[in-house]
């Protein structure tokens, strides 16, 4: 049995045109299954080359389009013709497009409305990345050779490469969303962590992670692992600029104190210095009243000792509290609060 494949154009005034795109032959008989409908290998064929056929049409009817001088106005003459190639899921195509020339000012032209560099459609950009978010760059470039007719750009290195890029993009993009209100103040929380690997032998990687909070209730969260290609500097600042954050705006940072986490807040743009917050002291003083507790207390005089030590701790740990309350007033007391209330129900 042997169809054709054949495109026919609706739509235009002229009679319709029609395009052969391919020869279908199967045998009669389904003595054998495989010999049902069409393989995977032939459906990617016809993919391709339904692409080409709608692409060289497409491209026919974008040439005719006349552009003006970007310059002076004038009309613009045909030069020459430019082969380029586009990746596509269903396979690179070539586009076939005029360039202009200005018959008044002799400036070139690249052509109506097509971009001076592109290589891939934004749709393979996309799947491309979205694969590479699921599995390693490798399968991903796998799974697309294996399903669909993609010949160029399918290596790991390529996938690898447009996915950072378009992480980059995504990344930027959320960074100029800027809302309509101005924060009057903005609380930053950062802190890090290590996720350990259950592998022997395997890195652990060091996590930072926080959030961005204003009076008026907006919050953002962000996080990335250290020492990689994502700056926690440019999240910070990002999230910053979409909370609302002005020049009047009043900024406080909490940490657990270590310098290195006030370096990222520093770079940030947050210039106060930031505060150690209060369950990262209340984890320190856990730790001094542990210690307290475990004084021998065998004989009369020690006895007395560790009973004033551990009263004297007690106490060091409720004036801290006080002292923050003191000097960050009840928006941050608030923040507090609940710190502690988490704390205590541990
Ligand atoms: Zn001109």
């Amino acid at each position: 049995m042997a169809w054709v494949l054949r495109l026919v154009e609706m739509g235009t005034e002229d009679p319709a045109q029609a395009i052969d795109v391919m020869e279908i032959r199967r045998p009669r008989g389904l003595h054998d299954l495989t010999n049902l409908g069409r393989t995977l290998a032939e459906a990617k064929q016809l993919l391709a080359r339904v692409q080409q056929a709608v692409v060289a049409r497409q491209a026919h009817d974008h040439a005719l389009l006349r552009p003006d001088c970007s310059v002076c106005g004038e009309r613009c003459h045909l030069q020459d013709w430019r082969d380029h190639r586009v990746a596509t899921p269903f396979g690179t195509v070539a586009v076939r497009l005029p360039r202009f020339r200005c018959v008044g000012c002799g400036h070139g032209e690249p052509g109506i409305s097509w971009p001076s560099y592109c290589r891939s459609t934004p749709e393979l950009d996309q799947l491309r990345a979205h694969l590479s978010a699921l599995m390693p760059y490798r399968v991903a470039a796998g799974v697309l050779a294996h399903l669909l007719p993609v010949d160029a750009g399918k290596s790991p290195e390529t996938l690898r490469g447009h996915t950072l890029k378009l992480g980059e993009q995504l990344r930027d993009a959320a960074a100029v969303v800027k809302p309509a209100a101005a924060a009057s103040a903005i609380t930053v929380t950062l802190d890090s962590t290590f996720i350990r690997s259950c592998e022997d032998g395997e890195r652990h990687l060091e996590v930072r992670v926080g959030n961005i909070e204003t009076r008026e209730g907006g919050r953002q969260v962000f996080g990335a692992v250290a020492r990689t290609d994502t700056d926690i500097a440019v999240l910070i600042h990002g999230g910053l600029e979409a909370a609302g954050r002005t020049a009047s705006t009043a900024v406080t940072a909490f940490t657990d104190g270590c310098p290195g986490l006030h370096s990222i807040l520093t770079e940030a743009g947050v210039t106060t210095p930031p505060i150690a917050d209060w369950f990262h002291i209340a984890m320190r003083m856990q730790h001094v009243k542990q210690t307290a507790n475990g004084l021998s207390a065998d004989a009369p005089g020690r006895m007395q000792a560790k009973t004033a030590i551990v009263a004297e701790v007690e106490r060091l740990h409720w004036r801290i509290w006080g002292v923050l309350q003191e000097a960050h007033g009840k928006g941050v007391q608030h923040e507090l609060t609940g710190r502690v209330d988490k704390l205590r129900e541990r």
